[in-house]
Formats: C-alpha cells, structure tokens, sequence
C-alpha cells in the first residue's frame, strides 16, 4: 500500500478525552473514529488489526472443532422471554421497535438464539457434542463506555457454544475451549492468563476468565507468578484426546479474580516470594453452565434410553475488538504502537528519506515491488515529508519492520532496516534487507 493512496489520518496533538495509552494510540495512529459515545467506525489501519485478530481466533475455533455461523445482530425480545432473561437483563440491553411495533433488541450475547438454531435441528445424542461460533457484533449499553474499543457499547466479539448430552460431555467441550484459548492469546504474542472467575448474568457454576496483565485493566487479580512460565500446548495438540493434564497444569496454581479471590487460600497455598498482585484486562470468558437455557427453551435429546432431556451447554466468548487495544497496552512505549507480528497492520513499511530523488525512489520501488512479489503487507511512505516526520508517524503506527531509504546510504549501496521492537538498526544491501524480511 502507498501512503499517497491510502487513508491513515493521524493526530499529532494528543486527544485530550483519551485517558490510557491505548486509546490515545488508536485515535491518533488513525485507526478509529468516535462516531457515539462508545461506539467507533474503524478506520483502514485499524481494520487491518482487526481482521487479523478476528482470523486468528477463527484458525483457533476451528482448529479446536468449533463450526462457524453467522447469527444476526437483531434478535426478537420473545425468544429472550423463553429463558425469562429480557427483563432481567436490564437497561444494558437496547431495545428497539419495527414498523410494526415488534418488539427486538440488538444482541448483547446469543445464548438464546443459539439454542434455538439447535432445538430446530438436533434432536439424539449422536449428534452430540456440537459447538457453534460466530464473530458479530454486540451492543452492551454500558453505564460508562471508556478506554476507547476496550469498553466500547458496539464490540466485536466470538461467542462459541457448546451442546453436550451430560455434564461429564460438557466438561470435555470446556477444556478444549479452554486449550483453545490458550493457544489463541499466545499467537497473538499475548500472555493471557486463565483464573476462576465469577459467572454473573451469563449464568453456571464454572467460568474462567482469560486476563492480559496490565496497570490499566479493569480488574483487580491475584496469581501465582507460576502461571506466568506455564507451556502453551502447541499446534499439534490432539483435541480429541485428554486434555485433563494440560487443564490440571493450568488450574492447579493460584490465580483468581478480585470477585472470587480468597485471601486465606492464597497466602496458604502461595509462597510469599511468588504472590503476585496487580490488575489485568478481561479479554476472553469460558461458562459451563448446564441446563439454564436448554431446560426453559426445550432444547432437548433423545438419550441411548429413548428418554428426552435438555443437552448441557457452555458458552466461550473473546473480545475480538477489546483485543486491539489490550495489545496495545501490553505493547508501546512513548513513541507509539510496537505490533507483534501476528496482528500487525503491515509488516514492513519502506521510509523514503528523499522523496522525488531518482535514485530513493528507485529503490523504494524496487523494495516495494520485491515485498509485494513474497506476499508481505508493505506500507510505503512515499509523502513528500521530511525524515523526521515519516520516523515519528512510523513509530507511531507501529509496524515492526521499518527500511530507511535515504541518499546517503544508498550511495554506498546500503538500506538501514529497524526493528520496531526494540529499536535495532542494520546497515545492510537491499538484496538483504529483502532476504532478511522474507526469511
Ligand atoms: P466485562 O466484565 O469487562 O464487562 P463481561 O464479563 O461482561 O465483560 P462477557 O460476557 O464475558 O463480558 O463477554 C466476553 C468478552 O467480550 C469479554 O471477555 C470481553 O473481552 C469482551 N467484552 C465484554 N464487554 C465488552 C465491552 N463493553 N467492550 C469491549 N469488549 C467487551
Ligand atoms: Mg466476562
């Protein structure tokens, strides 16, 4: 993509409404826009990241067996009165009328639309286990919207949910989304750590909540600094088979959220040296949570007895959109975004030190088009900026690689190429700087 032809609006005063890093990042990095009070257009950088989280939670459920649907955003309030959540749920739920006065809301989660789908379709236990996702859009009229995209009204979040003949069924589709999740966090380059957690309006009696540590996050959490050097089970890692070890691993060290947290267990079964307490930011949950919906829906299975009984359900859910801002917190410094590399926008962006010079220009073209042949997200600076500028707006949007074109090198057949990460610069040809990109 050639920054002349793209549309990356960047703020070069601070937005003064931004109160953490995050939100300050995406709004003057040009990736989203406040349309409504919690509610954001996502703007082409922005999208970019969006899309690449919301693919890899995509490869994670599939890989993991879940089936992807599309449910849609709006979603008739009688259905919701068959599990009896429409009037509990609260001024949280936006409710709208159509022209013909029926009554509908915009989805907050999809429980009950979900079971439904089900009831219609499934009706012995040898069609069991099933879980089904989608990745839309929910509204959440938050009492206070804030942080940007991280308590947003409007989100884009996957719910999964799972269908199993009997309790023990259900326990094996938690842990898969349970392994599941794990993965998910780490190809993004985060550690999000599993902890008990309470199941508030969703319902059950077991529920983890993932959480991404960080100063700003919303939730108070106490852990084991165990958990911290736990392995992520690698891609290879056979579903169908026991997961209960990887599951003991990971739930037998302490770490809990402020809601569940227990202080006399903690400091019994936590050395004092290893108590780690801080904050984090919620950015996945896991519920399994029985018969709540399936009994008053009548989502039910006909067992190997003949005898019909409601199927125990789960639901998993992960921020999608909250998760660009997590990373951000997790990943900056005072210049700007540091991408990790799965979610990046691009990966490389080609800075141009002397736009309209033959020989620059040359270059840049040449690197642009080879980055292009491999397959590679390029962003190519080709404004007539000074230097300055184009390092600061680089920096700013993060992209991980960064090759410095200017006449200088060039004379002597060098490319500069740096390492958003950690600052890093080479010297190098641009027949190296390409091999090195590409490797
Ligand atoms: P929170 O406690 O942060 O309000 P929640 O527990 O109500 O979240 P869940 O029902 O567990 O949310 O939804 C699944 C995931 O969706 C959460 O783990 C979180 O990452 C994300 N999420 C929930 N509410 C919002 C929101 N208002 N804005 C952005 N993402 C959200
Ligand atoms: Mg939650």
């Amino acid at each position: 993509m050639r920054l002349s032809r793209y549309f990356l609006p960047i703020l070069r005063e601070t937005p003064k409404e931004a109160e953490i890093a995050s939100h300050r990042l995406m709004l003057r990095a040009g990736m989203i826009r406040q349309e409504a009070a919690g509610i954001y257009a996502w703007l082409p950088l922005g999208f970019r990241v969006l899309k690449k989280i919301e693919q890899i939670v995509r490869e994670e459920q599939d890989r993991a067996g879940a089936v992807e649907l599309l449910m849609p955003t709006l979603q008739l309030a009688d259905l919701w009165r068959e599990s009896g959540r429409y009037d509990a749920y609260g001024p949280e739920m936006l409710r709208i009328k159509d022209r013909h006065e029926r009554e509908l809301l915009y989805g907050p989660t999809n429980e009950e639309m979900i079971t439904e789908i089900f009831r219609a379709a499934i009706r012995s236990y040898r069609d069991l286990p099933r879980n089904l996702y989608h990745i839309q859009w929910k509204f959440r009229d938050e009492q206070r919207p804030r942080f940007g995209v991280m308590r947003g009204r409007e989100f884009l979040m996957k719910d999964a949910y799972s269908f199993d003949v009997d309790e023990a069924a259900a326990r094996l589709s938690y842990n898969k989304m349970f392994v599941a999740y794990l993965r998910t966090f780490a190809r993004m380059g985060l550690k999000a750590i599993p902890m008990r957690a309470e199941t508030g309006p969703i319902g059950g009696d077991l529920s983890h909540e993932f959480l991404i540590l960080a100063e700003t996050g919303e939730s108070g959490v106490f852990c084991d600094k165990g958990v911290l050097d736990l392995p992520i089970p690698d891609e290879g890692v056979d579903y169908d088979g026991d997961l209960s070890s990887i599951i003991r691993q990971w739930t037998h060290l302490y770490a809990a959220t402020q809601d569940v947290h227990d202080e006399v267990r903690f400091e019994r079964e936590v050395p004092p040296e290893r108590r780690l307490q801080t904050r984090g930011i919620e950015v996945g949950q896991i519920f399994y949570f029985g018969t709540k919906y399936s009994a008053p829906m009548n989502a039910v299975v006909a067992g190997s007895d003949g005898v019909e009984r409601p199927i125990h359900g789960g639901s998993y859910g992960v921020g999608v959109s909250r998760l660009v801002g997590a990373t951000i917190e997790a990943f900056h410094d005072d210049a700007g975004i540091k991408w990790p590399e799965p979610v990046a926008p691009f990966r490389v962006m080609i800075l141009n030190l002397k736009q309209g010079a033959a020989d620059t220009d040359a270059a840049c073209e040449q690197l642009y088009a080879a980055l292009a042949a491999k397959g590679m997200d390029t962003l190519y600076h080709d404004l007539d900026e000074r230097p300055g500028a184009k390092f600061a707006t680089a920096d700013l949007i993060g992209v991980p690689w960064q090759i410095l074109v200017g006449p200088r090198g060039l004379a002597e057949g060098k490319v500069e190429v740096k390492r958003r990460a950690d600052g890093t610069r080479d010297l190098m040809s641009p027949a190296d700087a390409l091999a090195r990109l590409t490797a």
